[in-house]
C-alpha cells in the first residue's frame, strides 16, 4: 500500500478512530465525513482490505469496524453504507466486491 498517496496523510488520526468506542451513540455524521475522505482516496481499496484483514478498530477504506463485522457474519452491507455509497457516487457493488475480496484473502491467510 502506498501510504504516501493516502488522502489522510497528515490528518489527525483520531477522526478515524473515535466513533464506536468513544461516543454513547454511533456518530453517523462523523462516519459520513470520514467516508467522504476515504472514498476519494487513491488507495481506499488496499486500505479497506488491510483493515478487514488486520485491524479491529477504526475506519479503514471508509468501512467501520461494525460494518466489517457485518460482512464477517454474513449480514452484508448496511443500509447506511449503501446510502453513503449512493450519495457519494461510489458503486456499492465495488465496495462490496472489495469487502468480499478482503474476506477471501483473510480466509486464505487464516486471518479470521
Ligand atoms: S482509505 Fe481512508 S483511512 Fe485509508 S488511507 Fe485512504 S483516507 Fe486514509
Amino acid at each position: 500500500m502506498k501510504y504516501e498517496e493516502a488522502a489522510c496523510l497528515g490528518m489527525e488520526t483520531e477522526i478515524f478512530f473515535t466513533f464506536e468506542d468513544a461516543l454513547p451513540q454511533f456518530d453517523i455524521e462523523s462516519v459520513t465525513t470520514v467516508r467522504k475522505i476515504c472514498f476519494k482516496c487513491p488507495i481506499w481499496r488496499d486500505c479497506l482490505i488491510q483493515g478487514f484483514r488486520q485491524e479491529k478498530y477504526g475506519i479503514w477504506g471508509g468501512i467501520t469496524e461494525v460494518e466489517r463485522q457485518h460482512i464477517r457474519n454474513g449480514r452484508g452491507m448496511s443500509q447506511r453504507l449503501r446510502r453513503d455509497c449512493s450519495q457519494m457516487g461510489v458503486a456499492a457493488e465495488e465496495v462490496y466486491g472489495a469487502l468480499k475480496e478482503a474476506q477471501r484473502q483473510a480466509r486464505e491467510a487464516n486471518d479470521v
